[in-house]
């Protein structure tokens, strides 16, 4: 081919592929995530490359996180609750059938994503919480464990001996600000406390998407929630739509971050809903950002979102500590686990 003629292909493949994958190049199967997971991401992308299915491939990249503990907030050893106590919460969702599995507050068993996946396919449930998750996980097969770790109680007295603080409860009495419970119902007071203590490492979660060659979509997320939460608590993680959601006929999208204000608002299922009508993932995922930007500004969290066709895309919102959300991505174009990140605004 002539230097001129080569010239005159390679412009034209430029302008069809921009005016096709306007973009950037998506590629399937894809892996998303949330967080540096890069393991959890490797983990996903082998499952798929290996024939998997992309529910494997979420449970296989999740349950990684929840062996290695990643940054210490999934999985055993991590954000003891007020009673020093670890408790775990996953979900997994099929985008196909619309089917989910999910488990809160899940004690004394280590793969929270693997129960949350069987509640999906053992049971007609969506979500089983507290003793009798575990319960139904030992009837499953799953090993009953210590989740406490020394870690997980030096966090614990070391929150002990700081007076019980950062402290969740509100308008009890005595000052939760100040001291240690028992607490009873005190007075109601107007001011917002939840902001007052927003802490950006007090929680994280894996939030992960895997999209097949067909274009088939699911989703899941594992946790150990926010530390020293009141014993009990269940964020976002485990709820459809909030912490994920999946729907292989418009995309997937999973969050991370101060669950008890962003489930309210239900992100995932916004940004799943806003691709189905035609956003591309990165102005979807800024949208349900947006959404609950609206009602509390200063909340801390993040999003990613995938469509069916791999293209992808995160958003988070600017708090003093927070600009920039990494999270990580597998396509056949990376291969290997590549570390993405986005501008919070
Ligand atoms: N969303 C999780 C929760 O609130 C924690 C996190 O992702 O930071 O339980």
């Amino acid at each position: 081919m002539s230097m001129q003629r080569f010239c005159r292909v390679k412009m034209l493949l430029t302008i069809v592929i921009t005016l096709f994958f306007p973009l950037g190049r998506a590629t399937l199967p894809l892996v998303i995530n949330t967080w540096p997971f890069k393991n959890a991401t490797a983990a996903a992308w082998t499952t798929l490359q290996s024939g998997g299915s992309v529910l494997d491939a979420v449970e296989k990249g999740c349950a990684r996180c929840e062996v290695e503990q990643c940054d210490g907030s999934v999985g055993y050893g991590g954000s003891p609750d007020e009673s020093g106590e670890t408790t775990l919460d996953a979900m997994i969702m099929n985008g196909d059938t619309m089917e989910v599995g999910a488990v809160a507050g899940l004690r004394r068993i280590k793969n929270a994503i693997g129960v949350a996946r069987a509640v999906m396919e053992r049971t007609d449930h969506t979500l089983l919480v507290g003793d009798s998750a575990s319960v139904f996980a030992e009837n499953m097969g799953f090993i009953a464990e210590d989740l406490t770790t020394n870690k997980s109680m030096n966090i614990f007295s070391q929150w002990l001996k700081g007076n019980c603080q950062p402290n969740y409860r509100k308008n009890v009495f005595p000052d939760p600000s100040k001291s240690c419970g028992p607490y009873k119902p005190g007075a109601i007071l107007r001011q917002n406390k939840r902001e007052q203590h927003t802490n950006t490492r007090s929680h994280d979660t894996i939030g992960m998407i895997a999209v097949d060659q067909d274009g088939r979509v699911a989703a899941g997320t594992s946790t150990n929630g926010l530390t020293h939460k009141v014993p009990g608590r269940v964020g976002d993680s485990p709820i459809a739509g909030a912490g994920a959601y999946a729907d292989s006929s418009a995309g997937g999208a999973a969050a991370t971050g101060d669950g008890d204000i962003m489930m309210r608002l239900l992100p995932s299922y916004l940004a799943v809903e806003l691709m189905r009508a035609g956003a591309d993932p990165s102005a979807a995922c800024k949208a349900a950002i947006s959404r609950i930007k609206t009602h509390y500004s200063e909340f801390f969290g993040a999003i990613i979102c995938a469509n069916t066709t791999g293209h992808y895309g995160a958003a988070c919102n600017k708090v003093p500590g927070f600009s920039q959300f990494h999270y990580m991505v597998s396509n056949s174009e990376s291969g290997a686990p590549l570390l993405k990140s986005v501008d919070c605004f």
